[in-house]
């Protein structure tokens, strides 16, 4: 071998390297290499267990039979021979093509894919009407599984990586969980404890006026818990699936009109700024849609006190696109990724009291809908976040 073969060799595979994706990865080493080894198709079948049977993973077409990339089961019978012996395998196909045209002889060479040390697949190449594969030939295809095996196993490696960290994230997100929860279990319990102790005593007498504000507080507590109880059961309902939707015709803008209404009672001091357009119906659940704007009413009252909130709703095309508004000090960039998963807060110092489960909850029931939602914020200046609904007549 020279030098400048070396070479040759050294900077694709820094090229290759270099690539973070596996399939631009493979492109790039099956691309690079084929001014020394010409072929017309390449394909790779990795064994699935559960099938048992070689599926394609990856298939590309770069020379005259274009057309057969897209299914690749040209080469499917032999990466089933690769996969029975764990050698390479030759195979010549030279029918009565020879009257046909050259494009219907086939030359394919099969390599076996070791990832660890385990046969886990084949790399199949194609070439249509001739020449032979010459030794060399051979020799590069052979370099190419190697390091396509390579790829794919850095491919595994990655994946799993990924599958560790997002598992460990939701581990951390339930160790939060359970402190947060059982100190939002145990305020409203305590207060409810303490004022129905006291109001019991039989040694004090309240005054009528005392007896109402102790037994107000009670109630209002017992409905933190409730709103709290059924928080957690809903998302338990919606990641296990089993959560009921009734589906009917729902006019959004009358949805969002309510639940203005509903909010103003509550709190008569915010400032809501409706813009909505009388729209058709949509295809919805009208109960589980007004949770979704309940609790972006809530959470803009909470997390931007004294901002003023601003609803709007238009058709776009084939989409309902609602936004909620407000005026509040915004989510920092960093954490807005993460702001609909499960039990997610936003970290820092904090005095407004949650779980983490409202955004959960509204993604599900939007994705439920065949909806989108999703968040924009600007620190300093607020917060929207939007949702689409599809528009499509269905009544
Ligand atoms: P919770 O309110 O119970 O913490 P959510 O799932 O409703 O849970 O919200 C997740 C997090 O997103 C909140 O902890 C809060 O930090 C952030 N957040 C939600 N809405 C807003 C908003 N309008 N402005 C600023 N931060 C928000």
């Amino acid at each position: 071998m020279d030098i400048s073969t070396l070479t040759f060799l050294h900077e694709i595979f820094q090229e290759v390297q270099q690539k973070q994706d596996w399939r631009t990865a493979l492109d790039t080493l099956f691309v690079s290499l084929r001014g020394s080894f010409i072929f017309d198709n390449v394909a790779i079948y990795l064994f699935d267990p559960k099938t048992k049977t070689p599926e394609v993973v990856y298939a590309r077409a770069v020379g005259r039979g274009k057309t057969a990339e897209a299914d690749a089961v040209w080469g499917e019978a032999l990466s089933y021979e690769v996969l029975e012996n764990g050698k390479m395998v030759l195979m010549d196909s030279k029918p009565d093509a020879r009257q046909l045209g050259r494009l219907t002889s086939a030359n394919l060479v099969g390599f076996p894919l070791y990832i660890g040390s385990k046969l886990s697949g084949a790399l199949v190449f194609v070439r249509f009407g001739g020449p032979e594969y010459s030794e060399l030939h051979i020799q590069i295809a052979s370099l190419q599984a190697f390091w396509a095996a390579a790829l794919i196993e850095r491919r595994d490696l990655q994946e799993a990586r990924a599958e560790l960290d997002s598992v460990q994230r939701q581990m951390r997100l339930q160790d939060d969980f359970v402190s947060t929860i059982s100190h939002e279990l145990r305020t409203p319990l305590g207060f409810i404890k303490g004022y129905s102790t006291s109001l019991l005593r039989q040694d004090t007498t309240w005054d009528e006026a005392t007896q109402r504000e102790f037994l107000n507080i009670i109630d209002e507590e017992a409905d933190r818990l409730t709103r709290l109880i059924e928080d957690m059961l809903e998302s338990a309902r919606l990641q296990s699936n089993t959560l009921q939707f009734k589906f009917s015709p729902v006019r959004i803008d009358a949805l969002l009109r309510d639940v203005t209404v509903r909010m103003k009672t509550i709190h008569p001091d915010i400032q809501i700024t409706l813009d909505l357009q009388p729209l058709p119906p949509v295809r919805g659940d009208a109960m589980r849609l007004s949770q979704v704007f309940d609790n972006l009413f809530t959470n803009a009252i909470k997390y931007a006190p004294g901002s003023e909130i601003i609803i709007s709703v238009r058709s776009n095309g084939d989409k309902i696109r609602i936004t909620i508004t407000d005026r509040g000090e915004g989510i920092p960039a960093a954490y807005l990724p993460f702001i609909f998963e499960r039990f997610y807060r936003v970290p820092g110092e904090r005095t407004v009291t949650g779980t983490g489960l409202g955004l959960y909850i509204c993604k599900q029931i939007v994705m439920a809908h065949h909806g989108n939602i999703w968040v924009e914020s600007v620190m300093g200046e607020g917060t929207t976040f939007i949702i689409e609904l599809s528009n499509a007549p269905m009544f």
